[in-house]
């Protein structure tokens, strides 16, 4: 059945039109929805009860709480929801002093596959819906804490454009959670199309998963290149304004050897020439069925100088919840592994 969670107010207002409410029920709904936190169309109290069974018969709330969570020593919590039969994604809790992260997931599975990523490992298998992915918000635990998200879970955000529009118009519009665009950032491996609707529709924050400076290296672990290139993905994001509110970033998976050259810190200073961009370092932390390895905190730290002496903000990325499968789609992949076993013993 629909669901209502996950609607923006145009649509609310248009449901409102179909059943012949008044006006002002849809901005009634939202508030029921985005600020009140109401659970059950039920609880939507100041509606009357013809216009709450009449939602009833034709939507669900659409809400879910977490089947399981893994909690780390270093208070990193890792939530698994279930999709649909067999389908989980993950959404990844990180309280660091006075800021807590949630790191949300877009997709169950991913078409990039990315060499070093177990999500991509999984496949494809389909699109979250605004609903299901502002339920990882909505029914998280710790939710009032929360001071951040990051599209950093499951899924490349871009390749489902339309849903991650539509979450981010309720996260930041007045109806909705009235965030800053600031709290948002949405990370993507650089899709050229989706990112110029993005960049032109969204204030929210942009990290681009770089991981080479060079084109012919990045396209031997990052399929994504050959589509997609880095240099097109960099002559566009040149051309927007990152001095003001919003912020670019590039993340930058560590590996031993293969990106961590002083070579590569010089192409990347070189890319990020007339961008207002910070560079966040992130050591990889090795996954089933990857021969790749981590760099060295040495390499990493004679990296990060580098930059620092260009003058690019570079920071190195704390590891947080290594003993819970911090990995994002490690927990999911252990579920379908999970699955599959049990269907073999079948
Ligand atoms: S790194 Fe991101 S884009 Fe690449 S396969 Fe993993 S989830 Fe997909």
């Amino acid at each position: 059945m629909n669901t209502l969670y996950g609607k923006t107010f145009a649509e609310l207002e248009e449901i409102t039109k179909t059943f012949g409410f008044p006006k002002f029920t849809a901005k009634q709904i939202s508030e029921w929805l985005y600020k009140k936190h109401v659970d059950s169309i039920d609880g939507m109290t100041n509606l009357s009860k013809k216009q709450r069974d009449t939602l009833s018969e034709n939507f669900t709330l659409g809400l879910s709480a977490p089947v399981n969570v893994q909690i780390s020593a270093d208070g990193t919590k890792k939530y698994l929801y279930k999709i649909a039969e067999h389908r989980y994604v993950e959404a990844a809790y990180i309280p660091e002093d006075e800021r807590a992260t949630l790191c949300i997931s877009s997709q169950v599975g991913c078409k990039m596959g990315c060499e070093f990523c177990a999500t991509g490992k999984q496949g494809f298998q389909q699109n979250l819906t605004a609903c299901e992915i502002l339920n990882q918000i909505r029914m998280l635990p710790e939710r009032d804490t929360l001071t951040n998200v990051v599209y950093m879970g499951m899924g490349e955000p871009l390749d489902n454009l339309d849903e991650v529009l539509k979450t981010n118009e309720i996260m930041t519009a007045e109806y909705g959670f009235a965030w800053s665009p600031k709290r948002v950032t949405v990370s993507t491996i650089g899709l050229l199309k989706p990112l110029k609707q993005f960049l032109d529709s969204s204030d929210c924050h942009l990290a681009l998963s770089m991981h080479n400076p060079f084109e012919d290296e990045r396209a031997a672990f990052m399929p994504v290149q050959k589509a997609h290139r880095l240099s097109e993905v960099m002559d566009l994001i040149r051309t927007y304004n990152f001095y003001g509110q919003r912020r670019f970033s590039v993340e930058y998976i560590m590996f031993q050897e293969l990106n961590d050259t002083e070579r590569h810190a010089a192409e990347l200073a070189r890319l990020l020439r007339g961008i207002n961009g910070r560079v966040n370092l992130i050591r990889f932390h090795a996954i089933p069925d990857s021969k790749l390895q981590g760099s060295t905190y040495e390499r990493i730290e004679n990296f990060q100088n580098f930059l620092k002496d260009k003058g690019i903000v570079t920071t190195i990325r704390k590891s947080r919840g290594q003993d819970i499968d911090a990995a994002c789609g490690l927990l999911s992949t252990k579920e379908l592994v999970k699955v599959k076993t049990e269907y073999a013993d079948f």
